[in-house]
C-alpha cells in the first residue's frame, strides 16, 4: 500500500491570451503549490481486478468514480506505458474543493501516477512522468512538480521559479463548483462584449509579471499582494456575482490581497503571516460569504510518497 500527498494550486498570476484555433488559450500562468491537498492511496489488487476507486471527504459525492476520474486515467496511462496490467485500488482522501479552481482532479492524477509507480516498482524517470502528466491535462505536470512554476503554452510547459520563505494563504470554499471551460468561454464573451475581441489576433500573448517574480524571489508578501492578478476573475464574478462579497469580506478582515483562484469559485487571500491567515479564515467563516475557509501555507513540494512500502519490501 502506498500513500501519496499532493498539493492544490493557486495561480498567483493567470494571464489569458487570445482563443487559439485548437480551442485553448495561451497562458502566462504562475502556479503556487499550497499545503491544502489530497491524499491518494494505491493498494495492490488481484490480477484482472482492473482499477477501482473510492473517495472520502466533504465533496466526495461530487467526484466521479468511473473511468473519467483523473486518478483512474493516470493509473491506466502509466500501466499502458510500461505494458503492465492496471490492477489497483485507489482511495482518494479529498480535501481540495471539487471544481473549485484549485486543480483537485489534476492533483489526484499526479498522485496516482506517483503512487502506482511506487506500488508497481516501475521507477519511471521524472521526465517521463511529466510527459504522461501532460497527456492527462494541462495542470497535472505542476501537481507533480510543486513549488512555484511558470506555465506557458496552455499551462503545461513548466519552468520552476525561485521563491524565498513561506507565504500564508486562506482559501474560501464556495457552495458548488464552476466549470473551467465555461469560465474561459465567459472570458471570451466578455472580451467580445467589451469590443477588444477574443482571438489570438486581437489579444496579446501574456507575459509573466516582473514585479510578481521579484516578490516571490524576495519572499515579500506585501509586494506579492500588489502583483497578483487573474484574467479569469471578471468571468468568474460574472457567472457568480456573490463571490465579490467573499473577496470584500477577506479584505475587510485584513488580507493583503484577495483573488479568485484559477477559474473559481474558490477565493484566495494572501495574509501577512500565519496569525494573520488564521484571523482572516475565522472572519470569513463568520461572514457567511463562503461554505468554509482554510488557512494554509506554501510553497510545498509536488506529489510525494508519505507512507507505504513497495511490494516485497518487508
Ligand atoms: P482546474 O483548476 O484544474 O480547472 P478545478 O479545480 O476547477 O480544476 P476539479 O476539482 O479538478 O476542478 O474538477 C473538475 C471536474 O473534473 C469535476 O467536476 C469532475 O467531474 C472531474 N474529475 C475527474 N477526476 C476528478 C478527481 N479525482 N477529483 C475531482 N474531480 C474530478
Amino acid at each position: 500500500m502506498i500513500t501519496v500527498r499532493v498539493p492544490a494550486k493557486v495561480n498567483v498570476q493567470l494571464g489569458v491570451g487570445g482563443l487559439r484555433a485548437d480551442g485553448f488559450h495561451d497562458l502566462a500562468n504562475v502556479f503556487f503549490a499550497v499545503a491544502l491537498g489530497d491524499r491518494v492511496t494505491a493498494t495492490a489488487a488481484a490480477p484482472g481486478a482492473g482499477v477501482t476507486l473510492t473517495c472520502a471527504g466533504p465533496d466526495a459525492d461530487q467526484v466521479p468514480l468511473d473511468e473519467s476520474n483523473l486518478a483512474a486515467r493516470a493509473a491506466r496511462l502509466l500501466a499502458a506505458h510500461h505494458g503492465v496490467a492496471a490492477d489497483v485500488h485507489l482511495h482518494i482522501d479529498k480535501s481540495i474543493p471539487v471544481a473549485g479552481g484549485m486543480a483537485g482532479g489534476s492533483a489526484d492524477g499526479a498522485a496516482a501516477l506517483v503512487a502506482c509507480d511506487a506500488l508497481w516498482d516501475l521507477a519511471t524517470p521524472q521526465a517521463v512522468l511529466l510527459d504522461l502528466a501532460a497527456e492527462l491535462g494541462s495542470d497535472v505536470p505542476f501537481a507533480l512538480l510543486g513549488g512555484v512554476a511558470l506555465g506557458r503554452g496552455r499551462g503545461e510547459l513548466l519552468e520552476e521559479l525561485p521563491v524565498a520563505g513561506s507565504f500564508h494563504w486562506v482559501f474560501a470554499v464556495a457552495e458548488g463548483g464552476l466549470s473551467t471551460p465555461a469560465v474561459f468561454r465567459e472570458c471570451d464573451r466578455l472580451r467580445e462584449e467589451a469590443g477588444t475581441g477574443s482571438g489570438v489576433d486581437r489579444v496579446p500573448t501574456p507575459d509573466p509579471s516582473a514585479a510578481l517574480l521579484a516578490a516571490l524571489a524576495g519572499g515579500d508578501p506585501v509586494a506579492l499582494a500588489a502583483a497578483v492578478g487573474n484574467d479569469l476573475q471578471a468571468a468568474a464574478l460574472s457567472l457568480r456575482p456573490a463571490l465579490a462579497d467573499c473577496l470584500d469580506a477577506g479584505l475587510a478582515a485584513g488580507a493583503l490581497a484577495a483573488l479568485v483562484s484559477g477559474s473559481g469559485p474558490t477565493c484566495a487571500f494572501l495574509a501577512k503571516d500565519a496569525a494573520g491567515a488564521e484571523a482572516v479564515a475565522a472572519a470569513l467563516t463568520a461572514s457567511g460569504t463562503c461554505r468554509a475557509a482554510h488557512a494554509t501555507h506554501g510553497p510545498v513540494p509536488g506529489a510525494r510518497v508519505i507512507a507505504g512500502a513497495a511490494p516485497g519490501a518487508d
